[in-house]
């Protein structure tokens, strides 16, 4: 999978890309991300991308040129399935909508900052917008690294081990049970018994229950949804 990330602060994204789940999914060949400054596609002077708003609202907005120069120039060099803005007004960013979009082969990952971009640039050139949530950053690129994370832990391969991303919460609808690790006894709070009797049929009962009792309690919603369905 190709990720190409249009950004006005490209050294955002320097540290998080080093870490190691990335790493690993661009030496195994299952990911490259590509970061592109925007004001490398600037037609104006001084690196100018932005400018103030029509009709007078305080703030500053990014500029059509710079970004449609960006995304036409990616666009000559590939096809895309997707080209996305981080948009607190997009989707809700689901592990369903993260499902969907690993099954991509490109992607273009727009950030905006300021105020946000011109609107020409939402109607005519954006595919999908995706929100991480009902509040306001000061900028797309911690949501962009997020949408990216998500996006590369459920890449076939990523992690080793399959079954251990498809019991992480929310990928069958309903929140991880309760973890335990050594030792069995902290303090004399003890790991409950059912996870040391080896009864891997008895373990997963509780699991199930565990999760259905968490879910109930976290994110009724969730639990709603699937007595709907
Ligand atoms: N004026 C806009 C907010 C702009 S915030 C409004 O009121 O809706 C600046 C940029 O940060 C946005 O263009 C977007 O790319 C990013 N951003 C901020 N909050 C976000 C969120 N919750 N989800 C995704 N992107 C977000």
């Amino acid at each position: 999978m190709r990720i190409d990330i249009i950004t006005c602060l490209p050294q955002l994204f320097e540290s998080p890309l080093k870490h190691f789940i990335f790493q690993r999914a661009i030496k195994q060949h299952l990911l490259s991300i590509n970061i592109h400054n925007l004001r490398h596609y600037t037609p104006y002077k001084h690196d100018k991308i932005d400018d103030s708003l029509y009709g007078g609202d305080a703030g500053m907005l990014l500029m059509v040129e710079p970004i449609a120069n960006c995304i036409r120039a990616l666009q000559k060099e590939q096809n895309y399935d997707e080209v996305i803005y981080m948009a607190p007004d997009g989707e809700p960013l689901t592990q369903d909508l993260v499902n969907k979009c690993s099954l991509k082969q490109n992607i273009m990952v727009l950030c905006g900052h300021y105020k946000g971009i011109d609107e020409r640039i939402r109607k005519h050139f954006i595919t999908l917008e995706i929100s991480i949530g009902d509040y306001v950053l000061s900028g797309g690129e911690l949501p962009a690294l997020i949408l990216a994370d998500a996006i590369v832990r459920v890449i076939p391969g990523v992690i080793s081990d399959a079954s251990s991303v498809l019991a992480d919460s929310f990928q069958d609808g309903l929140v991880a049970p309760p973890a335990y690790t050594r030792p069995y006894n902290y303090e004399g709070m003890m790991v409950p018994d059912v996870l040391l009797s080896g009864n891997h049929k008895a373990i997963q009962e509780w699991a199930q229950q565990e999760k259905v009792a968490r879910t109930k309690k976290r994110r009724p919603h969730l639990i709603e949804k699937k007595e709907v369905i």
